[in-house]
Formats: structure tokens, sequence, C-alpha cells
């Protein structure tokens, strides 16, 4: 991985504030300490910070960067939970967030064309006077940006019956290491063109480019919702459940698990009426009649009951439901608040295995004595085990550090992938290796070598740099 020149002289600078623009280039300590962190407990701290305006402007810093070797971080809203928008080699963060303009929102022909820098909540306020939304839901989407999730290939809650975010990008534009820029994709709902790059780059973590502009599919949004929990004496019936309903050939647009210690907090901390149970499923139908909505819901409630499922609970208003995904979302945050240190995970296997992932995740917790809070989106078989601990403890975190491995062994074994999407960033670049195999990791090094052949974009992370 290239090392950030560790004196980079004054003539460097000035050359990056030309190439930048006036006002556009920060060395201020506070900003440098900003951009050492993301979500995840990694630091990196950068040599200088970047504000991106254009995309010639990116086009130019790129060139300069190239030029002499420094490392770039794109970076939105730094909300990354494994340590991808940590500066691992230095260098410069390119900041996004003021490249932040919806350019256009067509609905006719169901896309909207956006810059990076645009958050995610704001695309969907503009979209829903219009009947429309962008569908995936990270729970972060007040502040995360769409380059973000673009980078990131983001999904959420939603993701069994909506998908995540490269089910809806249809385009990009990237500005690529050495300063070209380049358009993938098209403005048509489908195009079989060429490879496919415009995936190669979802989900690449700013290792590839910078992107600087997204065409996104846009979906009607449904009229009708309808919401339950349902309890469980038994995690394993939980389990069950799920992957009965899928297998009913029911895909509700949101199916959530939570384990007990999440019951508990839910009870306690975010003052749910809840029963004192093993597990609950949360569960959303949705669609462009309250029938059909309605329908799904007593199909998928009824399986769960005969899985042993009870204190079934259905939302009587719409402030009932707001109520229990507030709670749910709450959740991330109030796990964090348990002890010092924390790390969530986000384990995915095919669906009919989500049971057993459930069970390795309580036997791992009970043989390495580590606490685990685990809640996920079991509609498509990802679950997020959060792992709390006290990072002054030794070996607390040598025992939580073993659990994850093992918990990443597991799931593989389970045909699953270690990562459903937080990404492999710093955090799970060890990992890598476990899931692919070695022709796999040979061709994504060579990819990496052909569009960054000095490996200066987001050195470090996946382990794919020579
Ligand atoms: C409380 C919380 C809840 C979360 N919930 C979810 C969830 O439900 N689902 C989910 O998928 N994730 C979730 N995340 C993780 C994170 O929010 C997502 O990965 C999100 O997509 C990151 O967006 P961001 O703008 O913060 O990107 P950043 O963290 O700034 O960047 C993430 C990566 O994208 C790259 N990048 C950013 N912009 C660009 C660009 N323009 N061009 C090229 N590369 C770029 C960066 O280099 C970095 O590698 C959550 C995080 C938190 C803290």
């Amino acid at each position: 991985m290239p090392k950030s020149p560790n004196t980079i002289d004054g003539r460097l600078w000035d050359e990056l504030r030309h190439a930048a623009g006036e006002g556009n280039v920060t060395h201020d300590l506070i900003d440098l300490v900003s951009y050492s962190y993301d979500a995840s407990d990694h630091f990196g701290r950068p040599q200088a910070g970047v504000w991106a305006t254009d995309t010639h402007q990116v086009s130019r810093i790129m060139e300069w960067a190239q030029r002499h070797r420094v490392p770039v971080l794109p970076r939105g809203a730094g909300t990354s939970l494994s340590g991808m928008t940590v500066p691992a080699a230095g260098g410069i963060v390119l900041d996004m967030n003021r490249m932040n303009r919806i350019l256009a929102l067509r609905v006719p022909d169901r896309l909207v064309i956006v810059q990076p820098g645009v958050v995610y909540a704001n695309l969907q306020k503009a979209l829903a006077p219009l009947g429309f939304f962008f569908p995936p839901d990270p729970a972060s989407g007040s502040v995360c940006t769409i380059g973000g999730n673009v980078a990131t290939n983001a999904g959420g809650i939603r993701g069994a019956k909506y998908g995540v975010t490269q089910d809806y990008v249809l385009g990009l534009e990237v500005v690529l290491a050495d300063g070209r820029i380049m358009r993938t994709g098209s403005k048509c709902m489908k195009s079989v063109s060429g490879y496919d790059l415009t995936k190669l780059f979802v989900g690449s973590e700013g290792t590839l480019g910078v992107v600087t502009e997204v065409t996104l599919k846009i979906h009607p949004l449904p009229r009708h919702t309808v919401t339950a929990s349902i309890a469980f004496e038994q995690l394993s019936d939980a389990g069950r459940a799920v992957s009965q309903i899928v297998q009913a050939g029911i895909v509700p647009c949101v199916m959530e698990i939570v384990d007990s210690v999440c019951v508990g907090i839910l009870r306690r901390q975010a003052e749910l009426e809840v029963p004192d149970v093993e597990a609950l499923i949360l569960l959303e139908s949705d669609g462009q009649t309250e029938g059909e909505a309605v329908q799904e819901m007593e199909r998928a409630l009824a399986i769960a009951t005969e899985c042993g499922g009870t204190h079934l609970k259905r939302a009587r208003s719409r402030e009932e439901a707001a109520k229990l995904w507030r709670a749910r979302r709450a959740l991330g945050s109030i796990i964090t608040r348990l002890r010092p240190s924390f790390s969530v995970e986000d384990v995915t296997v095919p669906i009919s295995r989500v049971p057993e992932l459930l069970s390795v995740v309580q036997d791992i917790s009970r043989r390495h004595k580590v606490e685990i809070a685990t809640m996920g989106h079991a509609g498509d078989g990802n679950l997020h085990p959060a792992f709390t601990f006290d990072r002054s403890n030794p070996d607390e975190v040598h025992r939580v550090e073993d659990a994850a491995s093992e918990l990443f062994k597991a799931t593989i074994e389970l045909e699953g992938t270690i990562t459903g999407e937080h990404g492999i960033g710093l955090s799970k670049a060890q990992y890598l290796a476990w899931e692919h195999d070695a022709t796999a990791l040979k061709m994504m090094k060579a990819l990496k070598r052909t569009f960054d052949p000095h490996g200066i974009l987001n050195p470090g992370k996946m382990a794919l740099d020579d």
C-alpha cells in the first residue's frame, strides 16, 4: 500500500490548492481529526481534507494525486461501521458533501439523477410528494449520502422485498484514479450493452474511483402498510417461523427478528410494551390496496402462530407502527451504550439457514462468555449480532475477537457471507480470503490494479492492495 509522502512540501500543497480551487483545501486540526474517524473504532489521520465541488475539479485533484502518489479517500457522511472511511495510509480525504444537488427528477422515466453528496433522507423527501421512493433503507438514512450508499451497496430492513442499492443504480459518472472521467450504464430500465461496470463500482468502497453522479431507478410508494409483532418463547421457533413464511411464498416488506437481550432493551429502555420472551418478530406488509397488505399479513401471522408465536400485536394506527419502528431503530444506539465498546456484525446466510445461524450465535456467546445482542433483517437472512465489551480489558477483547472469527467461519460453513451490508473495509479485510477462492481473489486484485495501478484509492481496504 502506498505510504503518503510524510513531507508533502509547500509546492505540492500549492499545486493541490490550485487544482481544488480557493477555499477547498483544509489542514485545520479540527477538520483532520474529524476526518480521522468513521462509525467504527478505527482511526487514521489524513494530511489534508479537500471539498469536492464538481466533476472536473475532482478530475484535477485525482490527476494531481496520481502524479504525486498521494492516497485519496472519498468520504460521504463517514457512517461506515467497518473502518472503510478511515484514512489508513494518510493522504487526502475527499469530502463529497458539497456535491449535494438533485440534478433531475424524471418520474415518467422512473429515475432520478443526483450528485453523490445528496443525503439519503433528502432524496426521499423530494420523492415522496411525487408518490415515489428509493427503496433501500439504511438505518443511518438521516445522515448518510447516496455516494456512500452506492460505494457500500447499502441495504436495510426492507431488503427482503425491495433489494439493496445495486438493484436501483442504473448508471454512474466516475472519476478514475488518473483523473479520467467515465460514464457507466444508461438511463434505461434495462441494458445489456457491454460488461456491467456500474455493478462493479457498487460496493467497491471507494477503491476503484470517485463517484460524481448517480442515476437511480425509483419505485412507486406503496399506499397501504400493516404492522404487527409476535413473540416467541424459543428463539429457534422464531427462526423456524421466518423460513416457513418465506417458504409459503410470502415476502413481507419487513421481517425483523430480535433476541432476548434486545427484547429486554425494548422493554426497559425503549418503553415498548412487549412480553419477556426469547425472541420477537416484527412484520410489515405493504401494497397498493389495503386488502393486499392485510391478506399478506394474515397469512404470515397464521404461520408464525403455528410455529409457536404468541402475544400477537397489530399496530392500530400509523403512530403505533411508527413507535415500533422507532424503537427498533433505536436498538442499535442503545446497544452501543450498554458497555464501553461494541462491534456489530452483519453476517448473512440463505434464509432457510437463519435458525441455524441464530443457534450458532447463542452457542458462541455461551462458550466464549461474551455478551451478544442479536437483531436482524431475517427476511433476507441478514443478522446483526452486536458484541458489547470493554476494550480496556485485554482478556475480554481477546474473547470477542475469537468469538467473531468463529462466527465468520460458521457463517461461511452455512453457505453465508461475512458481510451483507457493512462491507469489508478494515474490520474484515483479514477474513476476505476465507470467503473467496484464490482465483476469485486474484481477479479482484487484477481489477484493482487495472483501475488504480498505483494503489492511491482508499489504500488498505478490502486487503486488495499489492
Ligand atoms: C447507526 C448506523 C446505522 C447503519 N445502518 C445501516 C443499514 O441499515 N444498512 C446499511 O447498509 N448500512 C448501515 N450503516 C452503515 C453506513 O451508514 C452505510 O454503509 C452508508 O451507506 C454509508 O454512507 P456514508 O455517506 O456515511 O459513507 P461513508 O462512510 O462516508 O463512506 C463509505 C464508503 O464509501 C466510499 N465513498 C463515499 N462516497 C463516495 C463517492 N462519492 N465515490 C466513491 N466512494 C465513495 C468511502 O470511501 C467509503 O469507502 C449504518 C451505520 C450507522 C452508523
